[in-house]
């Protein structure tokens, strides 16, 4: 297949150096094109955006875990979907330490058996902005996420850490998710239109992304 035939993304996570999508390296930021990231460098489109300044923490910042199920193909990529983490009291701690601590708690309350956990296989979200701004890798992208049941199809779960109805995001926490939200629309092509929050694909009622990054959000995408 000629390189300009090629899927936007390429699911074959037997590919060599897909490594299933995770990677084993020690701890650092990386470039948002770093294949563990974004696994089809292949593509000319995202070949091209090698040179970018997103940097992206990999998973093993804050976990050494890898998932304990087979996941289901993500497939094309379609559409982001924005959530709050949303826990009953705000999230106020910005150093990466306890950011790691709470992103690995997050992980264990999707992984863990019901009914104390969600028994996923994995972390339910592709990415997390904490509130430094820092953009954290969570699941594979080569895998449908779980994180707005019955429309995980093609959908790219980006998480928000705080509870945005008790509290804002930090104006680092609204670039830092801008910037990812960019990223990935011009990898993948998509529109204002392709961007989501929990609350507008939700078949059950949620509040999730919460207030004040709903009007954040809106402001970012013009609608
Ligand atoms: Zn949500």
């Amino acid at each position: 297949m000629a390189a300009s035939n090629l899927p936007l993304f390429r699911l074959d996570p037997t590919a060599p150096g897909s490594a299933r999508g995770y990677i084993t390296a020690a701890p650092a930021m990386t470039s948002a094109v770093d294949q563990s990231v974004f696994p089809d460098l292949t593509h000319p489109h995202v070949a091209g955006l090698a040179m970018g300044t997103l940097a992206i923490l990999p998973r093993v910042a804050f976990t050494s875990a890898t998932p304990t199920a087979a996941m289901t193909p993500m497939g094309l990529i379609e559409r982001v979907t924005i959530h709050h983490s949303g826990f009953p009291q705000a999230w106020t701690l910005d150093d990466q330490g306890p950011t790691a601590e709470h992103l690995e708690f997050i992980r264990r309350f999707h992984t863990d058996a019901p009914p104390a956990g969600r028994g996923w296989a994995d972390i339910g979200y592709h990415f997390a902005v904490d509130r430094a701004g820092r953009v954290w890798q969570g699941r594979s992208l080569l895998y449908q996420g779980a994180h707005v049941r019955n429309h995980n199809q093609n959908n790219v779960g980006i998480v928000v850490l705080g509870n945005f109805d008790l509290q804002s995001p930090t104006p680092d926490q609204v670039h830092g998710l801008t910037d990812l939200v960019t990223y990935l629309r011009c990898i993948y092509m998509m529109g204002q239109m392709e961007i989501w929050t929990h609350r507008e694909l939700a078949d059950e009622p949620t509040s999730c992304p919460g207030e004040t990054l709903m009007a954040q959000v809106r402001v970012f995408r013009g609608f």
